[in-house]
């Protein structure tokens, strides 16, 4: 689950539990050493639940927060007794077969549970963003006030990587994954090893503004209303099959020590169409020495 799906499930279980106190926490008593301070928060009310990158972040009225990261698949899922026939009864985020790891009982009936294994925080509200996790994480790519200008500059500032590693790098923007990316490197034509130092502003705008774009229709598909942007992956975790636009089979590369997998078309993203035509590229260099 990537930053705009995750950005998703939280505007929606915000809208389901913001003002509402929780009842009754029921946790496994095998699962979690926090068990106590889960039960702690029972009685209390839920100020909001918000995300930050792939963060999903619940505060409670006592200055407590829990801090939630997607480590593997996971499942929010609904009991709405007081509107049966309300949609609202499909999960939140549609995964099945997992334990239940937290229950939560809230005013007015409804019942929030959590299935799977995602990494857990209970912090002080005001020390969530100190937390070494997510201290130096750069703007949510989904935050408006965070322009591509804005986003261009920071890229220049930090040490120039592949194309690959730059839009993933959290301390840049945070909120896109391993998919987005590779969906955003087909769709702008880029290979994903393309050194980030030899683009030209333009491409680079270009990458950035398609990156957007999806994340935003990765967003609205989650919040159940689809734009006709991409349904299905074009390129991730597609090696072998042929390229929707030139049919030549989609290749798999590991970009190296982030462990990431890069999926792309060879033909739609070759090197030698990138716009770096007066970039000199390490190999090339050497031939004219
Ligand atoms: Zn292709």
């Amino acid at each position: 689950m990537e930053g705009p799906q995750v950005r998703a499930l939280a505007d929606r279980i915000h809208a389901l539990v913001a003002g509402r106190a929780v009842d009754r926490i029921d946790v496994p008593a095998d699962r979690w050493q926090a068990n106590v301070l889960l039960k702690h928060c029972a009685g209390r009310q839920v100020i909001r639940v918000q995300s930050r990158g792939q963060w999903l972040i619940w505060d409670f009225s006592h200055g407590i927060s829990w801090v939630f990261f997607p480590l593997r698949q996971w499942r929010w899922s609904l009991e709405d007794p007081l509107a049966s026939a309300s949609p609202a009864h499909a999960p939140l985020a549609a995964r099945s077969g997992k334990r239940p790891l937290l229950r939560l009982a809230l005013s007015g009936g409804r019942v929030l549970t959590l299935s799977g294994r995602p990494i857990f925080l209970l912090l002080m509200t005001d020390a969530v963003l100190r937390h070494p996790a997510l201290k130096d994480m750069g703007p949510d790519i989904l935050d408006l006030t965070f322009t591509i200008p804005e986003w261009v500059r920071r890229i220049r500032a930090a040490r120039p990587q592949t194309i690959s590693r730059t839009l993933i790098n959290p301390a840049i923007a945070c909120g896109i994954g391993n998919e987005l990316k590779c969906e955003t490197l087909f769709t702008a034509r880029l290979h994903p090893a393309c050194p980030v130092s030899t683009l030209p502003a333009a491409a680079l705008e270009k990458c950035l503004t398609v990156a957007r774009q999806l994340s935003e229709a990765a967003y609205s598909r989650a919040m159940g209303n689809p734009l006709p942007l991409h349904d299905h992956p074009r390129v991730h975790d597609r090696a072998g099959e042929p390229c929707d636009l030139c049919g030549t089979p989609i290749e798999a590369d590991h970009s190296g020590a982030d462990g990431h997998w890069s999926w792309f078309c060879p033909t739609c993203q070759a090197p030698q169409l990138q716009p770096n035509l007066f970039a000199r590229l390490p190999h090339a260099h050497r031939a004219f020495e």
